[in-house]
């Protein structure tokens, strides 16, 4: 499969497409990214690597950092997490409150907002420092160590976080956050934070796409059961409330975050992540999606 190839055709095709997407003005900080930037980067499992446009930029990545926590906290906790959250879509957005009161402080899934805090408590809970734990689990994935947090973005983040500290604080008035507010919020935030490019998002998921292990050594990061499940609520829930979408137009599971960024995976295959900042009502990349779209109908590889 000559996959710089196709992704060089797809990115010939998308350079007219007309983007009605807007960029994400309600952290402040993410609304100072160039809207025109794009860039596409594919690992596969065999060893290549393929990549088109802005790959080597480092963005915000937002929300895909939660697969990241997820995966912290499954090899903390095994079973017991799920008692503390579902594993179902929650068919709103992300930072919605009213489905969260009425099912009593415990979220639907770990992609959605709430869930990622009850995450971030858990780490609290677990670790003395974890952001450091975050940090060292990142580095050590996608083998780059200058990963780091943005703090700008952090900062951002928590003068502008009321929704989400009201989702802490509604959980936390049903006993399902243990910590201090403003101590899981701070992890949230900066988690949130972390900047990386599409290159060093698609190395990092080679460890969903390669069953938990690293490529280069084989060393096992998280247990292969662990990650058909962190890869089925990927496909389920990684799209806010358009996972179903996804799946329909693209067939593979992934990630989004307000940054822009979209990773999706392919097991045994390979892992790709798109950048592009302008966000589809839903909040997900527009021209991410229609590149990954793209990517699976031109190889013909959708898991489905
Ligand atoms: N930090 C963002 C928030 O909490 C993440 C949103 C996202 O990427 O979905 O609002």
């Amino acid at each position: 499969m000559d996959y710089t190839k196709i992704l060089n055709k797809i990115s010939e095709e998308l350079s007219n497409f007309s983007n009605s997407g807007k960029i994400a003005s309600y952290i402040p900080e993410l609304s100072k990214v160039d809207p025109s930037k794009y860039g596409v980067h594919l690992y596969c499992t065999l060893g290549s690597h393929h990549a088109y446009g802005d790959t080597k930029e480092r963005f915000s990545i937002q929300s895909i950092s939660k697969v990241f926590s997820l995966t912290l906290v499954m090899k903390l906790l095994g079973d017991a997490l799920w008692e503390r959250m579902d594993v179902e879509p929650s068919g709103n957005a992300y930072n919605s409150l009213f489905q969260l009161e009425r099912e009593n402080g415990i979220p639907r899934n770990p992609f959605i907002n709430s869930g990622a805090l009850v995450l971030a408590d858990i780490l609290v809970s677990e670790y003395e420092k974890p952001k450091d734990e975050i940090l060292k689990f990142v580095r050590n994935i996608s083998e780059v160590t200058s990963i780091d947090f943005d703090e700008k973005v952090a900062h951002s983040e928590k003068q502008h976080g009321y929704r989400n500290a009201a989702l802490a604080n509604l959980m936390k008035s049903f006993g399902n956050i243990k910590n201090d507010i403003s101590t899981v919020l701070d992890v949230y935030f900066y988690q949130c934070s972390l900047a990386m490019s599409c290159e060093e998002l698609a190395k990092a998921f080679m460890v969903y796409a390669n069953q938990g292990k690293l490529l280069k050594t084989g060393e096992e990061i998280v247990n292969p059961i662990k990650v058909q499940r962190i890869n089925a609520l990927m496909q389920t829930c990684g799209f806010y409330d358009e996972a179903g979408e996804f799946a329909f137009r693209v067939g593979l599971p992934g990630k989004s975050g307000v940054g822009g960024g979209i990773v999706a995976i392919h097991p045994e295959k390979y892992s790709a992540a798109v950048w592009s900042p302008k966000l589809n009502e839903r909040g997900n990349s527009l021209l991410g999606m229609e590149t990954l779209e793209r990517l699976t109908t031109k190889t013909g590889l959708s898991i489905f």
